[in-house]
């Protein structure tokens, strides 16, 4: 219930005014997005790698309807990758790219070649970017483009989501060598005749697919917050003598900070999400709705400085 209040106020342009406004927002938004700009996205980066951590970075968009906005996100990306290039972020940086910013809704061919100048200028730059996955009709797209940008990027990362039921399967396919992909639970809402509804179903899920990509020769990325899923990762990496430059953990940022810094302590590559842009509302809000416990920092945060 709370979380189709939220949902619906992620659509709110008026909610979006009103948070957009409110003295308290700057703070708040700042836990979880980098900032607007891209000075603000290579400042967090320094910050996280300077704390042992990796980073992918996300330019946040919403609604790309126009080839202007697609060529307008790739643009941005291309800049971010020279900048991060120039600060000597890369590889310890990488990026993450969402299809359907780059054009994916209305030409798919746009965002093959968008994605394609990416990938360039990522390999430029000596790093590698991983593609987003988003709602399940666009996930058979969004691999047959990935199928098509691996064979002169290899390293371009894949997204699984471990609630579709399709995925155990997809793991399979996509667990050879040389192949990253990043397991995560999956964050759209979906129908029953694809995806597990169930917490329980989903995690169980995940763990199955955790163990065809651990058990893989490819470089599983396991995109989670949750302590059992973690702790499953560890034990798996132990069991499959999987070193740090074999497989790593991912976290959003400002979230769980503390334990992407214990496990950077015990020695495990860990990735954060970063995301950074004008568009950081829609975000926001499905954060919130993700997790109402977030509301309690958000009330917090509005307590304390008013
Ligand atoms: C790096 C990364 C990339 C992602 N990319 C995609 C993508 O491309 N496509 C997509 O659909 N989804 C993506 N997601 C989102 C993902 O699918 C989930 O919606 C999101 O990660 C929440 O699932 P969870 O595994 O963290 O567990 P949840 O089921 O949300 O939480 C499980 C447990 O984790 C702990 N926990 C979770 N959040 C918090 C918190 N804020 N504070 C303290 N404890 C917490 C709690 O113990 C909780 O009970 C990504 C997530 C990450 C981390």
């Amino acid at each position: 219930m709370l979380r189709s209040v939220i949902l619906a106020a992620s659509r709110s342009s008026q909610v979006e005014r009103l948070v957009a406004t409110a003295p308290f927002t700057r703070d708040v938004v700042r836990r979880f997005v980098a900032g607007a700009g891209t000075d603000d996205a290579l400042r967090a980066t320094r910050e996280l790698v300077a704390d042992g951590l990796a980073v992918t970075l996300d330019n946040l968009g919403e609604d790309t309807v126009t080839p202007e906005q697609a060529n307008a996100t790739r643009d941005e990306y291309l800049k971010l990758l020279r900048l991060l290039s120039a600060a000597g972020l890369t590889p310890a940086a990488e990026v993450s790219v969402k299809l359907s910013a780059l054009g994916q809704m209305f030409d798919e061919q746009l965002a093959y070649d968008n994605a394609r100048a990416i990938c360039a200028a990522a390999d430029a730059a000596g790093t590698t970017v991983t593609l987003d996955m988003e709602d399940h009709t666009t996930t058979d797209s969004t691999l047959d483009v990935l199928a098509k940008l691996r064979k002169d990027y290899p390293s371009t990362g894949a997204v699984l989501q471990a609630y579709l039921r399709r995925t155990e399967s997809d793991c399979r396919e996509l667990a050879g060598a040389g192949s990253r992909v990043r397991l995560c639970k999956g964050a759209y809402k979906e129908p029953e005749s694809v995806a597990y509804q169930s917490a329980r179903e989903v995690d169980r899920s995940y763990v199955r697919c955790l163990n065809v990509l651990m058990a893989g020769d490819g470089y599983p990325m396991l995109a989670t917050h949750d302590p059992r899923l973690i702790a499953i990762g560890e034990d798996r990496a132990r069991w499959f003598d999987r070193g740090p430059d074999r497989f790593e953990f991912q976290m959003l940022y400002g979230i769980r900070p503390e334990e992407q810094a214990r496990l950077v302590g015990e020695g495990y590559t860990v990735r954060t999400y970063l995301p950074y842009g004008e568009d950081w509302y829609g975000y926001l809000m499905r954060r919130l709705a993700e997790r109402p416990a977030n509301l309690m920092f958000f009330g917090r945060a509005l307590m304390s400085k008013k």
